[in-house]
């Protein structure tokens, strides 16, 4: 295994693939049939004494050594010896996808890791890296703020799929209970409580302000506010521009040092509830205005292929399979005539999720996957299209 190759998640907000990686992925191709794609996670911590994740990889990669004739391909032992070393890591944190992309006979070795809160086993080896089972988990690792904030105190967060990270130093902090101390020796109880919101209404404004840098900053679209639903009225009118698209949801903190981990916990569901909501309402979009909109593999398919696709929709299971050539490697909608890129009579079935994931990588379209009951009564696939 290449020593120099990062491990993704160096920021929190940063991607954990970058577009090259993905292109880079997409592109790959080893006529021999030797790339392994690896995938590894255990959503429950299993009996450290026991070993288990070491078993159930040795388990994969066994598998594989029967189904290939390893003798005839050392280059492919190497990478299953890379596998089995994965599993070892996986004790570290069991949770995050261990991801592995490797071919030794053409020196490609990158691996990933994605805190996915979902489980994971999965060994391919053939002609193209797999893409599609990453892209299942990565739409539950995008990243979106937390803020949770008191009457002059506020904390800030990243959170992405299982990991959360804090921020500190980002935000003003401003000590109202001295300013109530004073005034309340010379002023009235009405005047006081006049005076609190005047200052609550000029720490959230300032703290509005730093809140949008910070988002600027770490390059995030969602936002989960924290705070007393009695605060909440005060501060609102400050936060009024950010709430048209950013605020996803609220949540009341069970306490201002609340650990960060419950801060996860607690704005995790309203990220999901916040992806299927976007999901219905793409779908409205796709449905609502036919021209921009594409329905059904074959038809997404050439969509792609003509660059046209914005969005890429899709919703467990995606049944059908697309074409991939065996000459020049393009994938395309499945007909029984010759290659539309190559004219080659000789093509393969591949899986329509895998085709359509892969095409829309390369023609940088946006990937939005969906499980079972994510999008109600939404399976297959749907496209957005830019003109
Ligand atoms: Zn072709």
């Amino acid at each position: 295994m290449d020593p120099a190759t990062p491990l993704a998640i160096a920021l929190p907000s940063a991607p954990p693939l970058a577009r090259g990686d993905l292109l880079d992925l997409a592109n790959f191709r080893d006529t021999s049939g030797h790339a392994a794609s690896f995938f590894f996670s255990l959503q429950s911590i299993p009996d450290k004494s026991h070993h288990t994740e070491v078993t159930l990889v040795r388990d994969l990669v066994r598998e594989e050594k029967h189904r290939v004739d390893i003798k005839q391909a050392p280059g492919l032992a190497e990478d299953l010896e890379a596998v089995l070393m994965r599993a070892e890591e996986v004790r570290l944190s069991p949770r995050h996808w261990r991801i592995l992309y490797a071919c030794h006979r053409q020196g490609f070795s990158r691996k990933f890791a994605l805190p996915a809160p979902k489980p994971i086993r999965q060994l391919h080896v053939g002609g193209r890296f797999l893409l599609a089972p990453m892209f299942w988990a990565l739409n539950f690792c995008t990243p979106y703020g937390v803020l949770t904030f008191e009457r002059g105190r506020a904390r800030i967060f990243v959170v992405r799929g299982l990991q959360i990270q804090e921020f500190s130093g980002r935000l003003p902090k401003e000590n109202i209970t001295l300013h109530v101390k004073e005034s309340s020796q010379t002023s009235s109880e009405k005047h006081l409580e006049h005076h609190m919101e005047g200052h609550v209404r000029g720490y959230c404004k300032g703290l509005s302000e730093k809140v949008r840098v910070f988002l600027a900053e770490e390059k995030l679209h969602e936002m989960v506010f924290g705070c007393r639903e009695d605060l909440w009225g005060e501060a609102k009118p400050e936060f009024a521009d950010l709430e048209k698209s950013i605020l996803i949801g609220r949540f009341v903190p069970s306490d201002y040092d609340m650990p960060a981990a419950d801060v996860r916990e607690a704005t995790y569901p309203i990220f999901e509830e916040n992806r299927r909501k976007s999901g219905v309402a793409l779908l409205e979009r796709i449905s609502d205005e036919p021209a921009r909109g594409a329905v059904g593999v074959n038809a997404i398919m050439e969509s792609l292929i003509e660059g046209r696709v914005q969005k890429l929709m899709l919703g467990r299971p995606v049944e059908g399979t697309v074409n991939e050539c065996d000459n020049c490697g393009h994938v395309q909608p499945r007909a029984d005539g010759p290659c539309i890129f190559c004219g080659n009579t000789s093509l393969h079935n591949l899986e329509a999720d895998e085709g359509l994931i892969r095409q829309a990588v390369l023609t940088d379209a946006e990937i939005l996957t969906f499980d079972g009951d994510g999008v109600p009564g939404f399976t297959g696939a749907a496209g957005l299209l830019r003109y």
